[in-house]
């Protein structure tokens, strides 16, 4: 009796070992991608025409504020160059916010005489001609500037002296600082740069007012004077500073996005997209951010088209313009999109700079589908792990495929270790001998593994 029911039971589990054997066995992704997987990290990592439109882009026509003829100027070349490869490229027109630094200057006239060395916040608006002097009052956070009232603050500048908190913590210093001390009635503000590292750099960046306080300008001076302000008013020691900028704000400006593609063989209504912004800020030459994201998608698609490959969807490689001070770019590729954006299956962005990646993090619509797309992104990493690149997180996405994600497109932005982007970033030193050849290549490597896989993968992330 026991002997026969063991018996029938074993049957029983051979049976449904047969029936579950009988369905087709699909190999993981990283199987059935190695071979292709390999001969694009091949040739990325021996490619030199990537770097070369990197440095044409950085050092020959630098820096590229919305608006600018830089911007212009870059915009029509990577059409061109994209036409000369094949990619078809189009221009979607997009109308940009125009933002002009003019010249501007900060001094401290008591209690000594000493230059700062400063750059005005992108959309400040201008000082008075002969300037703003005034006695600066310090402070280390909205808390203690609310603290202080408005009594300690009217007519003062107000230096935001906060401490660097990371990048996320840290910016809206940078981005609300101006609209929260004019309330106190501050007469402009000056603010500690947004970094964990300062070798006397500035750095700049967008800021916004909001529409009931009066606009006063804010400008962001070096760690290092913040540090040496603060010292002296701790010593009780006011120091009255001189701020002079000329910056205005004038009629939009035309720009476009630059669109690349490589249509799909079987289904090229579904689209994979990749890309980063081509607009930087009006210094330095917009190296890390972004101009090695725009390149290295750009020559993903370049060296997949090299290689003779044709993925089951269309890759779209798109550099956005206006990401630093409107996203406009991101916004109108999304509006146009309209009903359409379900072509989109997966958006890839990189603008977190060019040092060594790591992998990628990952955003999906629905919380529910982060395991099964999890299972499929690790087996497309497993591709990367010959270069280090092989992490898979959960992300944040970006700007530029935020107006995606939000409706429905899962978002991954490529993670490097970024051990230095925030010294760099928005500053004059943001240029080309800042990045090292061989990471870029393998970010290019990366970005094209993943892009390809997810264009020709049968199934989706999620199904
Ligand atoms: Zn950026």
């Amino acid at each position: 009796m026991k002997t026969a029911r063991l018996s029938f039971t074993l049957v029983a589990i051979a049976l449904l070992a047969g029936i579950s054997g009988a369905q087709p066995q699909v190999a993981p992704l990283d199987e059935q991608y190695r071979e292709i997987a390999g001969r694009l990290i091949g040739a990325a990592l021996v490619d030199q025409d990537g770097w070369e439109k990197l440095s044409y882009l950085t050092t020959r026509i630098g820096h590229r504020l919305s608006g600018s003829s830089q911007l212009d100027r870059a915009v029509q070349w990577a059409h061109d160059g994209m036409k000369a490869e094949g990619l078809n490229p189009r221009l979607q027109a997009v109308k940009v916010p125009r933002w002009v630094r003019g010249r501007e200057s900060a001094q401290v006239v008591i209690p000594v005489e000493k230059p700062l060395r400063m750059l005005g916040l992108g959309g400040s608006v201008a000082t008075p001609p002969e300037g703003i002097t005034a006695p600066v009052v310090v402070v280390g956070s909205f808390d203690e500037m609310e603290a202080m009232g408005r009594s300690r603050i009217r007519d003062r500048i107000v230096l935001f002296d906060m401490p660097w908190d990371g990048y996320g913590r840290t910016v809206q210093y940078r981005t609300g600082g101006a609209a929260r001390a004019a309330k106190f009635g501050a007469v402009a503000v000056l603010v500690r740069s947004v970094t964990g590292v300062s070798l006397y750099s500035p750095h700049t960046g967008e800021m916004n007012y909001d529409t009931l306080t009066e606009r006063i300008p804010a400008a962001a001076i070096t760690v290092e004077d913040a540090a040496w302000i603060r010292t002296m008013s701790e010593n009780g020691q006011t120091v009255t500073v001189r701020l002079a900028m000329e910056a205005r704000a004038l009629p939009d400006s035309d720009s476009a996005n630059v669109i690349g593609e490589i249509v799909g063989r079987e289904l090229p209504g579904e689209v994979v997209v990749v890309g980063g912004h081509l607009d930087s800020w009006d210094i330095g030459q917009g190296a890390h951010d972004d101009g090695a994201g725009v390149i290295a998608a750009w020559q993903a698609l370049t060296l997949i088209r090299q290689l003779g490959l044709q993925p089951r969807r269309t890759i779209r490689v798109v550099l956005w313009t206006n990401e630093e001070n409107g996203t406009r770019g991101a916004r109108a590729y999304r509006s146009a999109l309209g009903a359409d954006v379900a072509s989109h299956v997966a958006a890839i962005e990189m603008d977190s700079g060019a040092e060594r990646p790591v992998g990628f993090g990952f955003v999906m619509p629905n919380p529910a589908q982060n395991a099964p797309a999890s299972t499929r992104l690790k087996q497309i990493a497993k591709l990367l792990e010959g270069i280090d690149a092989g992490a898979i997180t959960t992300g944040e996405g970006g700007a530029d495929i935020e107006p995606l994600m939000r409706d429905g497109v899962p978002g991954l932005d490529l993670q490097t270790t970024q051990e230095h982007y925030f010294d760099w970033h928005h500053t004059e030193a943001d240029t080309l001998d800042k990045i090292d050849p061989r990471n870029f290549r393998r970010c290019i490597a990366s970005l094209a593994v993943m892009a390809y896989v997810l264009a020709d993968m049968p199934g989706r992330l999620a199904n």
